[in-house]
C-alpha cells in the first residue's frame, strides 16, 4: 500500500442511523424520545416497554428506502473531502445484516460523497477483511476484529463505555487526529 489508507464506517460515523431511526420509531409509537435520551442505551432499550420493539424496527430497517432517509452527521464530508487529498479513503460498512438496504446505501454515498469512487465501497460484514491502516467505527466488536489502528467514533450507545481505543467524539477530533499524525510523521 502507497498511501496510508483509512476505512470509514457510515451508519452513526457519516449517517445518522440512530436519528432516522429514533424519528421512525417515535412516529410509530408516539413518543417524543431525543437522541439525548439515548444516552448509554441501544435503540430496544430505549423502546423497551413496548413488547414489538424488535419486530417494528426489524421492519423499518428492511424497508428499502430506509436509508435514503439518514442525516449526514456533521462535518463528515468536508472532512473526507480534505483527507481525501492526502489519504486513501474506502467506506466500510457492515451490510449483510440487512440486505434490502445494499441500493439505498449504495445511492446515499453516491450522493453524499461523490468525490470517493464507488469501487473503494465495501459492503462487507466483519470488518477484519477490511485491510487498511485505520478504522473509524462505533461498533466495539468490528474495532476488536480490524488488524489495522482501531479509532472509535462516538455515538449516543457508546458514549458512556470505557473502551481500549483513541475515542474520536466528532469530525473535528477525527481531522485533528489525522492533522496531528501528518505533522509528527
Ligand atoms: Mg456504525
Amino acid at each position: 500500500m502507497k498511501r496510508i489508507r483509512i476505512a470509514v464506517d457510515m451508519d452513526e460515523v457519516m449517517a445518522d442511523y440512530s436519528g432516522a431511526c429514533l424519528r421512525a420509531l417515535n412516529a410509530h409509537y408516539g413518543t417524543t424520545y431525543t437522541k439525548e435520551q439515548l444516552k448509554g442505551m441501544t435503540l430496544l432499550e430505549r423502546f423497551q416497554t413496548y413488547d414489538d420493539a424488535p419486530r417494528t424496527l426489524h421492519a423499518i430497517l428492511h424497508d428499502p428506502h430506509f436509508y435514503r432517509t439518514f442525516d449526514v452527521i456533521e462535518g463528515s464530508v468536508e472532512t473526507l473531502r480534505t483527507l481525501s487529498e492526502t489519504y486513501d479513503i474506502v467506506i466500510a460498512t457492515a451490510a449483510m445484516d440487512v440486505p434490502p438496504c445494499f441500493a439505498a446505501k449504495y445511492d446515499w454515498l453516491e450522493e453524499h460523497v461523490p468525490f470517493i469512487d464507488p469501487q473503494s465501497f465495501i459492503f462487507c460484514g466483519n470488518k477484519n477483511v477490511v485491510r487498511a491502516h485505520y478504522l473509524i467505527d462505533d461498533n466495539a466488536t468490528q474495532l476488536r476484529r480490524f488488524e489495522g489502528t482501531p479509532l472509535l467514533f462516538t455515538a449516543p450507545h457508546n458514549e458512556t463505555d470505557d473502551l481500549p481505543f483513541t475515542r474520536l467524539n466528532d469530525w473535528n477530533d477525527v481531522r485533528s487526529y489525522f492533522e496531528t499524525k501528518r505533522k509528527t510523521r
